[in-house]
């Protein structure tokens, strides 16, 4: 549980965080919460040889909602997402999602930046991100660029993000009508199944649907036919929403483990849909 010797080094700005990464190659890793990158380290799965430090870079840890759209630095920790009122009501998918995510020390020093960067298949922020439809920026050695969250979750541990890039922030339209739930695992809280929601409604029907799951497959993904499925449903007729959600993770090879089957995830994969659904639906009535 001792990590190989590595050299420690502060960015003060992104672009000296994207400078260091450029000096210093494919053996050094950007630091910023550090609560996946040094349990990797210590478990010697991790080795980097140069530790960035990007956690004092303050332009990176905010949350601003202007106009309906929603952007966050990309330092900004769980707690401080939890405790936003201004999430609460405008996005509550991410809201739920950092509020059930870990336990109060991970949430104290983990940031969305560095939970989307890991690319961890059972974490909870990419379903809600998916389902937000989430536009990610990237600086890197060519300057600045945005991606889609559809491209940037790639699969286990993998994302858009070159070794030279730095995640600076993750934006988004806001979607009231919205919810994330899950199925945790009961030591990490880690997702085993976790569902998102964002509903645009017409009245008590479904007008849209964007749903995205996480914990099934080697990433997150959005259950399309589930999103078809769910047009037009009546959100009071609950039999009718469980039978839309039926086979979500019909796009996914569901993974198996020590804990759960991929049949056992599958099957929670739908139970779970509908009620993401079912409280986002709630979401434009009362606030819950
Ligand atoms: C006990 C425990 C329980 C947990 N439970 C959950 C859970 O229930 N749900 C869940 O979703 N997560 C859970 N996590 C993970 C937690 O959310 C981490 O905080 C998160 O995955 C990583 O964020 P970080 O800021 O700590 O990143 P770090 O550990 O500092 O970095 C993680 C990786 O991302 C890279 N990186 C960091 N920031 C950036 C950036 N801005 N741009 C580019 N690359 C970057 C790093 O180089 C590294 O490769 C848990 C962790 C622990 C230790």
């Amino acid at each position: 549980m001792i990590p190989v010797a590595f050299d420690y080094v502060r960015a003060t700005s992104v672009d000296d965080a994207v400078r260091l990464l450029r000096e210093h190659g494919d053996d050094a890793k950007l630091l910023a919460g550090g609560h996946s990158l040094i349990p990797m380290m210590k478990l010697r799965l991790a080795t980097p040889a140069t530790l960035i430090d990007i956690s004092g870079i303050p332009q990176l840890n905010t949350v601003a909602v202007n106009g309906g759209r929603i952007t966050i630095g990309a330092l900004t920790t769980h707690a401080a997402l939890a405790a936003s009122d201004a999430l609460r009501a405008s996005a509550p998918v991410l809201w739920d999602a950092a509020n059930q995510l870990g336990d109060p020390q991970v949430r104290n020093r983990g940031t969305i930046g560095g939970a989307s960067a890991h690319g961890d298949p059972a974490a909870d922020y990419p379903a809600a991100l998916l389902a937000l439809d989430a536009t990610f920026t990237i600086a890197g050695a060519g300057g600045e660029r945005q991606i889609g969250a559809g491209d940037f979750f790639r699969g286990m541990f993998e994302t858009a993000l070159a070794s030279t890039d730095v995640l600076t922030a993750i934006a988004f339209d806001a979607a009231p009508a919205s919810a994330y739930v899950k199925f945790h695992h009961p030591a990490s809280h880690y997702a085993v199944v976790g569902a998102a929601a964002v509903l645009t409604m017409n009245g008590g029907t479904i007008g849209a649907a964007r749903i995205a799951l996480s914990g099934i497959g080697d990433a997150a993904f959005r259950a399309g036919s589930v999103e078809s499925a769910l047009t037009q449903v009546d959100t009071a007729d609950s039999a009718a929403v469980r039978a839309a959600c039926a086979g979500a993770a019909a796009g996914s090879e569901a993974r198996s483990d020590t804990f759960a089957s991929g049949a056992y995830r599958a099957a929670m994969a739908d139970v779970f849909a509908a009620r993401a659904v079912a409280l986002a639906a709630g979401r434009t009535k009362t606030r819950r």
